[in-house]
């Protein structure tokens, strides 16, 4: 991607840093490649990845609907021009009221994984769609979700069954294989275990319509991610081998593959300090102003900066010990690196302004700039 509108817009403006510039082309380019790659499916952004109007305005533009996970992201989908009814509340953990606010909006799209969620869903989104999330064995991504969410594929007939029998619509099922996952036989593992449950709740007499396979495709960032195009390849033989007669309607919700690329931090370099035989760097965004996923050093973002380069540790500009964005990995930057340089963090548009602090050590949240 050459960035080209980003660096005219960063060249005009000079705005200061940090910041993230978000160009919504790219937005647009994503969520009609995957309606291309996966042409039947329904294509639910997940919000969190990033949440700015103008990147809802254009996943909707684009066809898209949303996946979201609180009252605040269903109004920023609402305001954005969203229908209700392209709204998906895909969070497994919501309060009572939570789930009215979402109902009383008109949401009638739910996903749950535990019995005291299907009793509220009953509850205060009566007769709404409900899908159940399990959990799949699935290779582990660089983000993984763990255990957190997701019944037993054993529980999912007794909790769709539960729903039909208090007025909900058991209308689907549901699985994420953790984000960031660059192994595409992951969702081959998901549509197999869904599969054979599609055919025990047949035999059960409830008929869900649809398989939600989540989002988790991954971006290239320092290590390459395959095509999308491999993603649509798996995804498109699994439904073929597990569901040979009729596959059930597709559900995704990518977040950052839709949006990762489509945006640009400019940061600027506060100290360079020799500490031993290390050159440390220090930026004015870290840990807690933008760039949260560098925890465990789990998404290693490429750094755009011209002239020879050395080794360095990179580090954020606040007070805590753990705002060190990459010391046990590779890093390296331009040798004649100075205070007050300017540095590009490439591939930065998800979850990055979503995941900033309100004011840890008086910092404020990472500004963000849409390109239209
Ligand atoms: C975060 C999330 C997603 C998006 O995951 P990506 O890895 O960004 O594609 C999709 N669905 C649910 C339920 C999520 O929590």
């Amino acid at each position: 991607m050459s960035h080209e509108r980003i660096h005219r817009f960063l060249a005009e403006h000079r705005p200061p840093t940090p910041c993230l510039v978000v160009d919504t082309e790219e937005v647009t380019a994503r969520v009609r490649e995957f309606a291309s790659g996966l042409p039947h499916a329904r294509l639910r952004y997940a919000v969190k990845a990033n949440p700015e109007p103008a990147v809802l305005r254009a996943v909707l533009a684009a066809g898209g609907g949303f996946d979201v996970a609180s009252p605040a992201e269903v109004t920023a989908c609402l305001d954005a021009g969203a229908a209700p009814e392209v709204l998906s509340y895909g969070s497994t953990i919501k309060k009572p009221a939570d789930i009215a606010f979402a109902f009383g909006c008109g949401v009638r799209e739910f996903t749950t994984d535990a019995a005291s969620d299907v009793d509220h869903l009953a509850e205060h989104a009566p007769g709404s769609a409900v899908s159940v999330r399990v959990l799949v064995d699935a290779p582990a991504s660089a983000t993984p979700f763990g255990r957190k969410f997701g019944c037993a594929p054993g529980e999912a007939v007794a909790l769709l069954t539960k729903a039909a029998e208090l007025g909900l619509d058991p209308a689907g099922l549901a699985f994420h294989v953790g984000s960031q996952q660059l192994d595409v036989t992951a969702w081959e593992a998901g549509i197999s275990t869904t599969a054979k449950l599609f055919a025990e709740l047949a035999a059960a007499g409830i008929k869900p319509r649809w398989l939600n396979i989540g989002g988790g495709f991954g971006h290239s960032y320092r290590e390459s991610a395959p095509p999308l195009s491999a993603y649509f390849a798996a995804v498109r033989g699994a439904l073929d081998a597990y569901f040979p007669d009729s596959a059930p309607e597709l559900v995704l919700e990518p977040g950052r593959a839709i949006v990762a690329g489509a945006g640009l931090i400019r940061t600027e370099v506060v100290l360079v300090a020799w500490r031993g035989e290390h050159r440390w760097v220090y930026l004015d965004i870290g840990r807690y102003n933008g760039l949260a996923e560098t925890e465990n050093e789990a998404i290693h973002y490429r750094l755009d900066a011209a002239g020879e380069r050395g080794p360095v540790v990179l580090a954020g500009p606040t007070c805590d010990g753990d705002d060190v964005l990459y010391q046990h990995t590779p890093c390296e930057l331009p040798l004649a690196l100075a205070p007050g340089d300017r540095l590009d963090i490439l591939d930065a548009g998800a979850y990055t302004a979503s995941y900033s602090s309100v004011s840890f050590n008086g910092i404020e949240p990472l500004r963000t700039y849409c390109l239209d």
